[in-house]
Parts: C-alpha cells; structure tokens; sequence
C-alpha cells in the first residue's frame, strides 16, 4: 500500500518535470527563432543602407575580403567596387 502510493507520486513528479522541460525548450526556441528574425531583419536592411552616410545603397568591396555596403558616392570616395561587378570580373 505504502509502495503503490509512493510510485504514484513519484510517476505524477516525473511527467509534470518532463512537460515543463518540454515547454522550456519550446519556449527557448520560440526565442532563438524571434532573435533570429530580429537579425534578418537588420541584416536585409544594413544591406541596403550606406554604412558612411546612411542613405541607399549597395554591397560593394574592395581587393581585400572584406565587404561594405555604400552608395555610390561613398564607394567611389573610399576606392570600393560593386561586390557583383567585382565577383563577375573574378
Ligand atoms: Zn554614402
């Protein structure tokens, strides 16, 4: 009699920690996957805006492997090319 109640007890413990590891995890995705959103996001747009005066632009890169996104006027100033111009001449 003192077993049974023991075991179930101890088997109501086991599943309620196992569902809230469960929900735990879920919950930790559901958080990777919003932070990973955020950071598309930013990246989609950091793509598009010059990183020295903030208006429209384009990837570009010079010789070393290094990009940079810029408008024309900055890439010219800072001796950058089109990133596809330049993969398409390599
Ligand atoms: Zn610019």
């Amino acid at each position: 009699m003192g077993d049974c109640a023991w075991q179930a007890t101890s088997t109501t413990g086991g599943k309620t920690s196992d569902k809230r590891a469960l929900e735990s995890v879920a919950d930790l995705v559901r958080r990777v996957e919003l932070a990973e959103g955020l950071v598309r996001a930013a990246e989609a747009r950091a793509s598009v805006t010059c990183e020295l005066c903030g208006t429209a632009g384009v990837l570009h890169r010079t010789p070393a492997p290094w990009c940079k996104t810029l408008c024309p006027a900055c890439a010219e100033r800072a001796g950058y090319a089109p990133a596809t111009e330049a993969h398409g001449a390599a």
